[in-house]
């Protein structure tokens, strides 16, 4: 444990284990300060994890993550403290005291080698939350292959005490009677990268999410064509394992809708439905692909390229209209919905095989009650309100408190890299004067 100022003035919290929040560890590690990486998860890695390739580049996201995740693990001034949540913080920029709760894995993280023999004797399967419950994990499990640290957590809420992994384990790593423990972190700086959630799309009962199996959404979507997800990179139907020759992308499912509370734009939705609309044509050729959109915006760079190349070479349909509601034929359990495309002024009676719903992005679920543990300020839309977005848009109102990544707002990915390298220089500036702002 840190215990003298000095030290608190060479390390940093980082609160949050997504692609921003290792960009910011790595960085400040890098200079010579001492990180702390907390995730409530038992990975880290965030949603990037999840995704199978990202725009506007096509890049395989696993492909550029891995070798991140790695270089966060060994990195000897890192101490990654997965399936850990920060309980209690005081006190101010160059000193604070963080007490974090470290949730029982009920595996020793020092003795599990990752081998998965446990796993594969236990009995229990339930739904994969890192497949959007499209696929099943046993109640010993790693989220994804690449998990990192590579060690498996037993979900006390589906583990039956069999103890079968007990006596498989070799290494007697595994302890059904382990509890939540505290560690208590002295550090000068702490950085919010607590990422985002999505929205939950039932909120549009018209599109029929949950009620009809082949409207889905676009986070399922990643899984079901991911080489490594539950149908081994197949794009096909949940109903009936057909390949979908008519496939829907409905744009703006919880983001610039006054009605349903987000009027704001979620800033990746555009291009993450163009990216998948394009990897549909690309599973296959023959099947037609249709965005409904209110606007494209492709803001950044190379995205109006990637749009255009959407439409042009991957012959991508984009129809500029809100979407009426879904109505699902009981025979085949396709999708009819009316729309009109608004810069034809047409109403288009159109059916799909399969509908894809862009969710937009909302605040991590726990940034409230982080945020008010911090006394930080909170936009209407719930992300961390920043001190000022010309002159300091990585600060907070708390001092010693930075934020990046989509911790304040929504952000592709090249931008929640770019903050978190942001915020790591920032932190070390602070700290290396002293702690005076
Ligand atoms: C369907 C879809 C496709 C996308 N495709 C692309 C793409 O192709 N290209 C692109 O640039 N962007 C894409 N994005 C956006 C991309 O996911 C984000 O830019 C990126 O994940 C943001 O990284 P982050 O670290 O800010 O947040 P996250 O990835 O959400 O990571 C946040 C981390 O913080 C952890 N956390 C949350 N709360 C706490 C807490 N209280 N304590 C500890 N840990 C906590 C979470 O468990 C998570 O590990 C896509 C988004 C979606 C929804």
């Amino acid at each position: 444990m840190v215990d003298t100022n000095n030290d608190a003035l060479k390390s940093i919290l980082v609160v949050g284990g997504g692609v921003a929040g290792m960009q910011a560890a790595l960085d400040a590690a890098n200079q010579g300060y001492r990180v702390y990486l907390v995730e409530k998860n038992p990975s880290i890695g965030g949603r990037m994890a999840a995704l199978d390739k990202t725009f506007p580049t096509l890049d395989c996201s696993a492909c550029i993550l891995t070798p991140r995740l790695s270089e966060v693990a060994r990195h000897p001034n890192i101490e990654l403290l997965t399936y850990s949540e920060v309980e209690h913080v005081q006190g101010t920029l160059g000193d604070m005291r963080v007490r974090v709760r470290r949730k029982a894995r009920f595996v020793d993280e020092t003795k599990c080698s990752g081998c998965g023999d446990c796993a594969r004797e236990c009995p229990v399967e339930v739904p994969n939350e890192f497949d959007e419950g499209l696929g099943f994990r046993k109640a010993i499990y790693v989220m994804f292959p690449q998990s990192t640290p590579n060690v498996y957590t037993i979900d006390s809420s589906a583990c039956i005490r069999c103890k079968r992994c007990v006596r498989v384990c070799e290494r007697g790593a595994i302890d059904l009677d382990m509890q939540d423990s505290t560690v208590e972190l002295h550090v000068g700086v702490i950085i919010l990268s607590t990422g985002y959630r999505l929205f939950d799309v039932r909120k549009y009962p018209r599109y029929g999410y949950g009620r009809y199996p082949n409207v889905i959404t676009a986070m399922e979507f990643e899984r079901l064509i991911n080489a490594a997800g539950p149908t081994n990179g197949h794009l096909i139907r949940l109903t009936d394992g057909a390949v979908p020759k008519r496939i829907a992308f409905i744009q703006c499912v919880g983001a610039r809708d006054v009605k349903k509370g987000v009027p704001n734009c979620s800033r990746v939705c555009c291009m993450y439905g163009v990216k998948n609309a394009v990897m549909a044509r690309e599973h296959d050729p023959d099947a037609e692909v249709s965005v409904y959109y209110a606007d494209i915006r492709a803001f950044g760079k190379g995205f109006e390229e990637f749009y255009e190349m959407a439409r042009s070479r991957f012959g991508v349909n984009f129809v500029k209209g809100r979407v009426g509601e879904i109505i699902e034929d009981p025979e085949t359990q396709n999708l009819r919905f009316e729309v009109e495309d608004t810069l034809s002024g047409r109403i288009l009676n159109v059916e799909h095989d399969l509908v894809v719903l862009c969710p937009g992005l909302q605040p991590a679920d726990d940034l409230h009650r982080l945020a008010e543990m911090l006394g930080l300020r909170t936009s209407e839309d719930g992300y961390v309100e920043i001190r000022d977005a010309l002159t300091a848009p990585l600060e907070t109102d708390h001092p010693g408190v930075l934020v990046c990544g989509c911790a304040d707002g929504p952000k592709d990915i090249p931008d929640s890299v770019t903050a978190g390298s942001a915020a790591a220089m920032r932190a070390t500036i602070l700290l290396s004067s002293g702690g005076a702002k």
